[in-house]
């Protein structure tokens, strides 16, 4: 390895202890600190992301990337190369004290959006709200004046996306799923979701928990669950991801897709190349390629009528009275149920993409200064009513509902709708080599995982989405397989 390059290794090793440290701190945020311990841990926030940019914001950085070119380099470093320049050109061009503080920013705001949910009141959050999309409009800024500030934040989150294509995207959903969703709730099948509600104790909760993971194939000694509000992955490394669930007394289903969910985005990480580990390739490709991870166990696999099949023994010996008189269809109904309702993690397949749209319009709007923080409860219930037809009873199960933007992220919701649709994508294109549906029925899933494996979890951030999406589906994007899924599964359950 060349000298340059041996640098820029240790560069990328001090980057990600870096990183390891911020990600613990951010685990035990999340899940078992008291309540009012923000103010140190904001502190000891600043001063690592401070570091964190000393380290690559520096002058020495594009110097040796400049060196490290003029050598042979492999595959790898060339990647390597490419993404420690885009991460310098990201961070050299917003000024250090303004990062600091808004890393700071975001962990107040965190809190604050907590309190704010609890009183069901917008205007305790809605003084920070103000700050951040103040500080990401600058940001952009800082990146790329010529864009509009929406544009160059959705493509920090989903390489080569923008507006357009967003726009063109969701009204390519819309066309099929609005008319979908209105001859479902107009249809006579009547699905019984009642037997869902009954007691479920959490300890046998937590037993089917181990059972689902041992299914998905994750390995416990380096992937283990914790609980939090709302479930979450973080990975320290591919040697020690985590998962979080919700355990919810009323509802056994949360706690399945969560642990699903999750899992996915687990398996991910956990399957990265050995040859990436402790540098800047590391990780998901982008935050579509992982929820399309997520996403792809949660629904594709998870919520088929086969999976559950394979799972229907072990649920009726964890809760033989709650099942007593149902059966595997009828949980399969039940867990598929299509219903416009308020809560965007607890939308169906349908109607999901639905809650994608409300906040893409609203953060499309916050960003180019056409609506203000404080208008936006009124904006937000009024797209709720547009796009799903409900209303919306107060903020904390209307706009307060999600840690998003409290947490900085604008531009991320997209993410979630683009990872639906590229799952289903990659499971048309795995359906010509695998007989997924005997594969799930009899919860062999290895060669799903395998086949995950090696097109998309293995490269990391060494390919781009677009060449991992490729590389799986062997053509470019294409969301016709996620409207198309969509009509002929539901089509099936509502007998439409
Ligand atoms: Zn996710």
């Amino acid at each position: 390895m060349n000298n340059a390059m041996q640098s820029l290794r240790e560069l990328q090793k001090k980057l990600y202890a870096l990183q390891f440290a911020m990600n613990v701190v951010d685990f035990d945020a999340n899940t078992i600190a008291p309540a009012e311990s923000f103010s140190g841990r904001g502190e000891a926030l600043e001063v690592l992301s401070g570091m964190k940019y000393q380290l690559i914001a520096n002058p020495s950085v594009p110097a040796l990337l400049e060196q490290a070119k003029t050598e042979p380099l492999t595959e790898q470093q060339a990647a390597e190369v490419r993404e420690l320049l885009r991460i310098y050109n990201e961070t050299s061009k917003i000024p250090a004290n303004e990062y600091a503080a808004f890393v700071k920013l975001t962990s107040e705001s965190v809190n604050a959006w907590g309190k704010a949910k609890a009183a069901s009141d917008f205007s305790i959050f809605a003084p920070y709200l103000e700050q951040i999309v103040e500080y990401r409009r600058r940001f952009a800024a800082y990146f790329d004046a010529s864009k509009a500030p929406y544009d160059v934040w959705l493509d920090q989150f989903e390489q080569g996306l923008s507006m357009e294509q967003c726009d063109a995207f969701f009204a390519q959903l819309k066309t099929t799923i609005q008319p979908l969703v209105q001859k479902i709730t107009q249809s006579n099948t009547k699905i019984n979701t009642d037997f869902l509600k009954a007691t479920w104790p959490i300890e046998d909760q937590r037993k089917l928990s181990d059972f689902l993971m041992d299914t998905l194939n994750i390995d416990r000694n380096h992937c283990q669950i914790a609980e939090s509000e709302h479930p979450f992955t973080t990975e320290f490394y591919k040697g020690d991801v985590r998962i979080t669930t919700h355990y919810h007394e009323n509802d056994m289903a949360s706690n399945v897709y969560s642990v699903i969910h999750e899992g996915g985005h687990a398996l991910y990480e956990l399957h990265m190349a050995d040859r990436l580990q402790y540098t800047c390739l590391s990780g998901g490709a982008s935050m579509g390629l992982h929820e399309s991870q997520s996403r792809l166990f949660e629904n594709y696999i998870g919520r088929s009528k086969e999976f559950i099949q394979f799972i229907w023994p072990k649920l009726n010996e964890l809760f033989p009275t709650q099942l007593a008189n149902v059966t595997a269809e009828d949980f399969y109904k039940a867990v598929n149920l299509c219903e416009p309702s308020l809560i965007r993690i607890e939308a169906d397949e349908v109607t999901y993409c639905l809650h994608i749209m409300v906040r893409y319009e609203l953060e499309k709007r916050l960003m180019n200064g056409t609506l203000a923080v404080k208008d936006l409860p009124a904006a937000w219930n009024a797209q709720m009513k547009e796009l799903l037809g409900v209303d919306v009873p107060d903020d904390a199960h209307g706009v307060l509902q999600d840690i998003h933007w409290a947490g900085g992220d604008l531009g991320y919701f997209p993410s979630y709708a683009l990872g639906t649709a590229y799952a289903a994508q990659m499971v048309a294109q795995m359906r010509k080599t695998l007989d997924v549906d005997s594969l799930l029925k009899n919860g062999t899933l290895a060669p799903i995982n395998e086949w995950l494996e090696q097109r998309i979890w293995q490269f990391g951030k060494e390919k781009t989405p677009a060449e991992l999406l490729q590389n799986a589906c062997e053509q470019p994007f294409d969301p016709s397989y996620y409207t198309d899924y969509l009509v002929k599964k539901y089509s099936a359950i509502y007998d439409l």
